[in-house]
């Protein structure tokens, strides 16, 4: 089976205010590609910032990230935005749409960031396929959450992710619009075999992946399978 992350003693370390927050420590785990996982456990646990070191994002203070067998410790931060636009999609809880763009225009820049061809008729196809080919001159502000959210997943999409992370993609969103953006998630990882790496407070949601891994005051301290 081929990894597609592995994380090796990994820890994360913040300074202020004349002292050193221990937020991730000593995390050890690799992700099979094509497989289903969710991270759980408390607030302020340090879930959001495991996953924006899975996908580097951000970078470890110990410890080492490997993406796609790329190790990402030694990069740049323009390095990580390559091997970010190359393999990964990343879904954040508030959606992150830039507000000046349409909901076409939010799809289309990690396609011009990739230079490439006939991005407007591919950008149109994502957001038919989540539902929202009616939608597509609207601004992020004349849309619902939920909508938000799809145009966040069509985006997150349009690279053809090997790899998804979504940090409390349902957080925001009602019972069922919720239920739509898990469907439009797991048909991602059926049909295309993008892994799926999801913090999430719903346990329902949670319970659909194939593995469960909890963080408790930045210990990994259980890892499960479904
Ligand atoms: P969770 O996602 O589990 O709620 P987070 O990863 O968001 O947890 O946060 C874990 C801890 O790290 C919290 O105590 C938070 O205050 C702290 N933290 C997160 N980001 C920063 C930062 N940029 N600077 C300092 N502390 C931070």
């Amino acid at each position: 089976m081929e990894t597609i992350l592995n994380i090796r003693n990994l820890s994360k370390t913040y300074q202020g205010g004349g002292h050193t927050l221990h937020v991730l420590n000593d995390i050890n785990f690799s992700v099979e590609a094509g497989s289903t996982m969710s991270i759980v456990g408390p607030s302020g646990s340090g879930k959001t910032t495991l996953l924006g070191l899975c996908a580097g994002l951000d970078r470890a203070s110990d410890g080492a990230v490997e993406l796609n067998n790329i190790r990402l410790n030694e990069l740049s931060e323009d390095e990580r935005a390559q091997v970010r636009n190359r393999y990964v999609g990343f879904i954040f809880q508030n959606f992150q749409l830039l507000p000046t763009l349409t909901a076409l225009e939010n799809v289309m820049v990690p396609l011009e960031l990739r230079g490439e061809k006939n991005i407007r008729p591919r950008a149109i196809e994502l957001l038919d396929k989540v539902g929202l080919a009616d939608r597509v001159h609207h601004y992020p502000m004349q849309l619902s959450g939920g909508e938000q959210q799809r145009v966040s997943l069509a985006r997150a999409f349009s690279n053809n992710p090997r790899i998804l992370f979504a940090d409390e993609p349902t957080g925001n969103l009602d019972a069922e619009t919720s239920d739509k953006v898990i469907k439009l998630l797991f048909e991602l990882n059926k049909e295309a075999g993008t892994t799926l790496v999801i913090v999430t407070h719903n346990l329902e949601l949670a319970a659909q992946t194939k593995r469960i891994i909890k963080i408790k005051g930045g210990h990994l301290v259980s890892d499960d399978s479904n």
